[in-house]
């Protein structure tokens, strides 16, 4: 199995450890397998979730110098609990039980220790930059921790993140340093582009969503949550995704290409319209983001985009297999508010966006709405909303509590070194 870069019309192979290592192509493209494999034969989900994780991912490393260890991996890296919120047909998969309570603790952990196992075999160290509007930053510093051969820079936007996402970012010390820009997360983005594509730099990688070992794992709980849904119910469920660089759903989409059963996916996006209109007008136009209360969402020139542009490669294409509906922040605080009253169900800002879609457009469908944070993490928009308080989840507790320290510097790359 290879990679191909999403700019390089040669197709200029390279092998998934290769791809992963790298981050970014070296022609500023992203990474995409040359075709999507099938599910295995054999795929079962009787021997628990990190089995069935080998299992989806083993084609993409097949002949790779880290399939050997990829089970390995794969139990070390998925040691939390994926779990359901079961409602009659709305189900909603809940993504945030892994130690910073998002759901990028997936990708992240994945990368992590794979990154360390490849290091630890070759002797080398790793510098890995990343940007986050929020939850990615503490997922990565979460998952490098104390990891061998490894040093973490984690920028953040000023003003961008919560008080809680902030701490979580700022609280780990060894190998892992962060930045407060000041800037916005679309400047975040671009420093970690302009810091790769600088020759006198080396020895960087990126653990953004654009980094395949971030991306592959997050195909796999879409595969494992369609089974179970399929298995509940009979019938193919619609994914309904919090979305804003469009990691989270490329993995869903390739999910669906292996074979999984799902039967649609929608892209539900904040006030930040990048794609609904894009849909709406078949002129791609990103543009600078806006803030809302769902703001790991907050995007406006989704990096992931040119990923589901190689699958998808005519506007009609897209068409046919990406739905995409925009939610402002009125209607997030709204549905939290309605779910709760209804069922005392506490959903996070990001996830109100799916919910809204739902009750919206698919209250007719079989659905799963995917739940990417726990409300904890934006206790003061939920808890303003529902007028109670959440309870914390206890690692996250553990994470908040220490003490915290972060460099600000302006938007440039330069002031990363
Ligand atoms: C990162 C994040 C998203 C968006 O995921 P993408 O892969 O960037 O589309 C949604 N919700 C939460 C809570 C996140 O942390």
């Amino acid at each position: 199995m290879y990679f191909v870069s999403t700019r390089d019309e040669k197709g200029t192979k390279f092998s998934a450890t290769d791809a992963i290592m790298k981050g970014l192509a070296p022609d500023g493209g992203l990474f995409v397998p040359e075709h999507i494999p099938s599910l295995p034969e054999d795929f079962t989900m009787e021997k628990g979730y990190a089995y069935a994780a080998y299992q989806v991912l083993r084609p993409y490393f097949e002949g790779d110098e880290a399939e050997g260890d990829l089970l390995e991996i794969c139990s070390k890296a998925f040691d939390f609990p994926v779990s359901f919120h079961q409602d009659n047909g709305k189900d909603t998969l809940e993504l945030y039980y892994g130690p910073t309570s998002a759901f990028k603790d997936f990708g992240a952990r994945f990368l992590a220790y794979f990154m360390e196992n490849r290091l630890r075999k070759t002797g080398e160290d790793l510098t890995v930059l990343v940007a986050t509007s929020g939850d990615t930053g503490g997922a990565v510093a979460s998952a490098f921790y104390r990891r061998e051969h490894i040093k973490v820079k984690v920028l953040f936007p000023k003003g961008g993140v919560s008080e809680r996402q902030m701490r979580q970012l700022t609280c780990l010390d060894d190998n892992v340093e962060a930045f407060e820009v000041d800037g916005t997360f679309d400047d975040c983005q671009k420093m970690v582009k302009d810091a790769f594509m600088d020759p006198s730099l080396k020895g960087l990688t990126s653990a953004n969503s654009i980094n395949l070992g971030r991306l592959l794992p997050q195909a796999v709980y879409y595969v494992w949550a369609s089974f179970i849904y399929q298995a509940r119910y009979s019938k193919e469920p619609v994914m309904i995704i919090p979305s804003g660089n469009v990691g989270n759903s490329t993995g869903a989409f390739w999910a669906k290409a292996m074979g999984a059963p799902i039967r649609h996916i929608e892209l539900a996006v904040n006030a930040n319209r990048t794609i609904p209109d894009y849909l709406e007008s078949g002129e791609y136009r990103p543009r600078k983001s806006c803030h809302t209360l769902a703001n790991a969402m907050d995007v406006g020139a989704p990096s992931n985009m040119e990923r589901l542009f190689s699958l998808f490669r005519s506007y009609d294409e897209f068409k046919a297999n990406v739905s995409s509906h925009s939610v402002d922040d009125f209607k997030i605080r709204t549905t939290i508010k309605d779910v709760y009253d209804e069922s005392g169900y506490v959903i996070c800002p990001h996830t109100a966006c799916a919910e809204y879609v739902r009750r919206t457009f698919y209250s007719d469908d079989p659905t799963v709405v995917v739940a990417t944070a726990h409300p904890a993490k934006f206790e003061n928009i939920v808890e303003a909303v529902i007028g109670k308080e959440v309870p914390i989840p206890e690692k996250l507790y553990d994470m908040i509590s220490r003490d915290c320290s972060y460099t600000e510097i302006k938007a440039d790359y330069k002031d990363l070194f």
